[in-house]
């Protein structure tokens, strides 16, 4: 009875695999804000680096893993596959719980997946400095160390509440040579404008990106990297799927249900998109994508085109969202505080090969402390969510007398986190759910932005 599943290097996977090739119908094409058409190539030339714009626009199933990218994934993939034997105890659950441990990465996190091969591939493209926002704090700091790899410098934009909330983070980054800014900043026009409004702005994600990608366009040989919802972020992820299915084969198991947080959908699609493809090739599998009440976007949100960022820079996204205007409230699971979502992960949704849940602040910290008391890694406060959906699943394995096997993504560590969970041990923490007025009010500004063929 395997406690871990370990991988030998040389089975690391060499190719990542793209869902797009496997979709049942084809996407809805992300439209350029100006002339509502396809944008093209040319279209995103001036934030991302060419290379990485083909894969964000490939239709090819597999796309080679470069030589140079595997070398540094080495550092700490393949990652363990470990199970939860304290866990199913506690709960007498007939259910085995397995889940993919990303928090072993040098930030603890799943980021890194995507920040090296994006720090590489910019290398290779010539850009000498890249861009880029940060909520928690979790992709500065794996872009601070991709980047500090590669010899490319990064200059990060932090949402100031966790600026001021999450030190550790940003020391982090600077201990990896980056340059972290609390955002909204006084260094760019977006951000001057909404401090001109209101100098106290706890800022968010939306704006962190507008102050990156404007912050990119500015500055000579500089460019704009995204960790999370862009096709090409999620291609990258899907090491962790790919490593899970050759680990689950070893052990002679497969997934009956697989599960992930979502902020912007990276680490449950890099996970599930590789049994997505099983699925849609007859498998039965439930895959559940785990979000917070309080950013209810799968669950709550509407399936329309939207901008990634709140200055409506970005080109119009096929996704579902709360609008880009929406801050949600200071959650601390602040990786999962994105107004959208990866138009991937909306597709798959739309399609039904996927579902999605939404769980409360306090069930999350309370699944946490227990994971803790039990497995004795602590997770990230955004880990949480996933697995309180696992313990449920593990519960209604019981009820229902079923041998179940569950495998979810254990996103991050929480170490840097542990503030989160004093606040909740004090019992300052309360829950938090979007009521249907305050949804439509917040939809209310895309009334007047294309809407997608599909819905
Ligand atoms: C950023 C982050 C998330 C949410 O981002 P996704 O793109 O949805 O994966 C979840 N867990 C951890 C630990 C994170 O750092």
């Amino acid at each position: 009875m395997a406690s871990k599943i370990l991988l030998p290097e040389d089975r690391i996977p060499k190719q990542w695999y793209n869902i797009v090739a496997d979709l049942p119908s084809p996407m809805d094409p992300v439209l350029h804000p100006a002339t509502g058409r396809p944008v093209g190539a040319e279209d995103l030339a001036a934030i991302f680096p060419p290379s990485l714009i083909e894969q964000e626009m490939s239709q090819k199933r597999w796309i080679d893993i470069p030589e140079p990218v595997l070398e540094k994934y080495l550092l700490w993939r393949p990652t363990p596959l470990r199970r939860a034997h304290n866990l199913e105890r506690y709960l007498g659950t007939p259910a085995r719980i397995y889940y993919k441990d990303e928090g072993v990465s040098p930030p603890g996190s799943h980021k890194p997946n995507t920040a090296i091969p994006q720090a590489y591939f910019n290398k290779i493209d010539g850009t000498k400095k890249i861009c880029t926002e940060t909520g928690a704090g979790q992709w500065g700091s794996a872009l601070a160390f991709a980047t500090s790899l590669f010899g490319i410098q990064c200059e990060v934009y932090m949402v100031r509440v966790s600026y001021n909330q999450k030190p550790y983070r940003r020391i982090m980054m600077e201990t990896w040579g980056a340059t972290c800014i609390p955002s909204p900043s006084d260094r760019t026009e977006t951000g001057r404008s909404i401090l001109s409004v209101k100098p106290d702005s706890p800022g968010s994600l939306g704006i962190a990106i507008s102050e990156a990608i404007e912050a990119a366009i500015t500055q000579e040989g500089t460019r704009y990297a995204l960790g999370s919802v862009l096709n090409h972020v999620i291609l990258h992820q899907t090491v962790i799927g790919l490593e899970a299915q050759q680990q689950m084969e070893i052990i002679g198991e497969y997934p009956d249900v697989v599960i992930g947080c979502v902020g912007g959908g990276s680490n449950f699609a890099g996970l599930a998109f590789p049994f997505v493809r099983d699925k849609i090739k007859g498998k039965d599998i439930d895959i559940i994508a785990v979000e917070p009440t309080s950013c209810p976007t799968l669950t709550k949100g509407a399936y329309t085109y939207d901008f990634g960022d709140t200055s409506g820079k970005t080109p119009l996204l096929p996704m579902h969202t709360l609008g880009h205007h929406f801050v949600p409230p200071p959650l601390h699971a602040g990786g999962l505080r994105y107004h959208g979502i990866a138009p991937l992960v909306s597709k798959l949704l739309v399609e039904n090969l996927i579902r999605a849940s939404a769980v409360q602040q306090l069930d999350t910290f309370a699944a946490g402390l227990l994971w803790a008391r039990t497995e004795g890694y602590i997770p990230a406060p955004e880990t949480t969510h996933a697995i309180a959906m696992a313990i449920e699943e593990a519960k209604k394995a019981k009820d229902e007398g079923k041998e179940k096997v569950i495998l979810f993504s254990w996103s991050g560590h929480g170490l840097l986190d542990l503030a989160a969970y004093e606040a909740y041990m004090e019992g300052k923490l309360a829950n938090y759910s979007l009521s249907v007025e305050e949804i439509q009010e917040a939809l209310k500004e895309l009334e007047h932005l294309p809407k997608p063929k599909t819905t």
